[in-house]
């Protein structure tokens, strides 16, 4: 049988069969049965059903599970938290015609121009990318 491209790594490989699309490397595994599992969601409501009620279930005997989560990987705890309250945000603030922006009051930046510094997450509104993390710093105007 003719090597073929992994979708997954790239990595060419000789298929066992027709149907295999996916190398054996236990990441490309991951991603098919990820793949097969989201189109199955999206296809059959009683496999959904039955996901959402396993994951209920699994839940309710370890209700801890996501505050250990939190707690052992902080980054991506904080990353959650930003991307929620963007989100709701967006929720708050959806524009309505009747809410017109006046003009900016001039030097209302001036005071929180220090609070500007720190890490934020630069979150893409229109393409569905991933969040990137940046740093941001003032530098003053004038300096000494
Ligand atoms: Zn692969």
């Amino acid at each position: 049988m003719e090597s073929v491209p992994c979708p997954a790594c790239s990595t060419f490989f000789i298929p066992r069969n027709k149907f295999q699309s996916f190398c054996l490397e236990p990441g490309c595994q991951r991603t098919r049965k990820a793949l097969w599992q989201k189109q199955k969601l999206a296809s059959d409501p009683d496999y959904k059903e039955g996901q959402r009620l396993s994951q209920k279930k699994w839940l309710q005997n370890n209700p801890d599970y996501w505050k250990k989560y939190r707690l052992r990987n902080p980054e991506k705890a904080g990353r959650n938290r930003s991307l929620q309250k963007i989100r709701n945000m967006k929720q708050q603030h959806s524009p309505k015609p009747s809410k017109i922006i006046g003009i900016a009051k001039m030097d209302a930046r001036k005071s929180r121009v220090q609070s500007l510094s720190g890490q934020y997450w630069l979150v893409p509104t229109v393409a569905k990318m991933d969040a990137v993390k940046i740093f941001i710093a003032t530098v003053p105007i004038n300096p000494p």
